[in-house]
């Protein structure tokens, strides 16, 4: 992404003719291209930063192999996570102004996150039940993303959708284990806006928030969770990527949630392999763990 800003910007400043021109060029590329980046850690651990302001989605900071697979799901013997973090729990810490836990499962906040964490970092929850969790876990300036809210000069505002098919949610035991998620869209005057969809299948509120906000940057886990004895997954994968790339026919995809958990039914390798077959590499971006993804 960066590369692609940087030969763009190179080929302007070589078409025109003064050094005062080019560098005028090059300086207001640059200022566009810092606004919005975003920042790989591990599974759906993520660094957005934005409008000058750094928010820490779904901290796992746990050391590879912490906990047991979980239970009924794909691969459940493997241990959680599965790989390191690319850094420092501390790297990961540094810089963050806020927190967004977009759920509670173990693979989007874990007990390290909660140890390691500033206990008064500005935290976001999607309800009163993760406030009142979180809260007692110690943290003290959390706050309920129930619509929208402001901070550091972003609009945060929260977005719907359901962690699983409509078969998992009919089992009153599946669906409370499931239970609620969110997805959270990102926009402040002069950048781009940036929707985070988060643990979800492709929805009706997918569509709605794509008409809605009409996304530049979408961010999608795309892993392919999935649950023993269930059609379908618990979260996207390659497919909702192809349908994300039509849906926003303008936005950069941006895959993450692979790789790391053990019930990831398709990785980055098997994704890079998809996009290419279907042509729309140059529209999505796969990174790696501690890559950083500039808009
Ligand atoms: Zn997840």
């Amino acid at each position: 992404m960066y590369m692609k800003t940087l030969a763009s910007s190179l080929a302007l400043a070589l078409s025109l003719n003064t050094g005062a021109a080019s560098a005028q060029t090059e300086a207001a590329t640059a200022s566009v291209t810092e606004n919005v980046q975003l920042q790989q850690i591990r599974n759906a651990t993520v660094k957005i930063t934005y409008a000058d302001t750094t928010f820490l989605i779904d901290p796992v900071l746990s050391r590879k192999g912490t906990y047991p697979g979980f239970e009924k799901t794909y691969r459940s013997t493997l241990r959680n996570p599965l790989v390191d973090l690319p850094m420092s729990a501390q790297d990961v810490i540094a810089g963050a102004d806020a927190v967004i836990v977009t759920h509670t499962h173990l693979d989007h906040w874990d007990d390290a996150a909660q140890k390691l964490l500033p206990k008064d970092i500005p935290l976001f929850t999607q309800n009163q039940a993760d406030a009142t969790m979180t809260r007692d876990q110690g943290f003290t300036n959390v706050r309920v993303l129930s619509d929208k809210a402001k901070f550091g000069g972003v609009t945060l505002s929260k977005t719907g959708g359901q962690h699983g098919t409509d078969e998992m949610f009919a089992s009153p035991d599946v669906a409370k284990s499931l239970g609620p998620a969110m997805g959270v869209v990102f926009e402040a005057p002069g950048h781009k806006t940036l929707y985070l969809v988060g643990d979800t299948i492709w929805r009706d509120e997918v569509d709605q928030a794509l008409d809605q906000y009409d996304p530049q940057i979408v961010v999608i886990n795309a892993g392919y969770a999935t649950m023993s004895g269930y059609e379908g997954a618990i979260i996207m994968g390659k497919e909702d990527v192809l349908r994300a790339s039509k849906a926003a026919p303008g936005a950069t995809i941006v895959a993450t949630h692979m790789d790391a958990i053990n019930h990831m039914f398709q990785s980055r390798k098997e994704l890079r392999e998809y996009v290419q077959e279907k042509r729309i590499q140059d529209r999505v971006e796969i990174p790696e763990d501690g890559a950083t993804v500039k808009f």
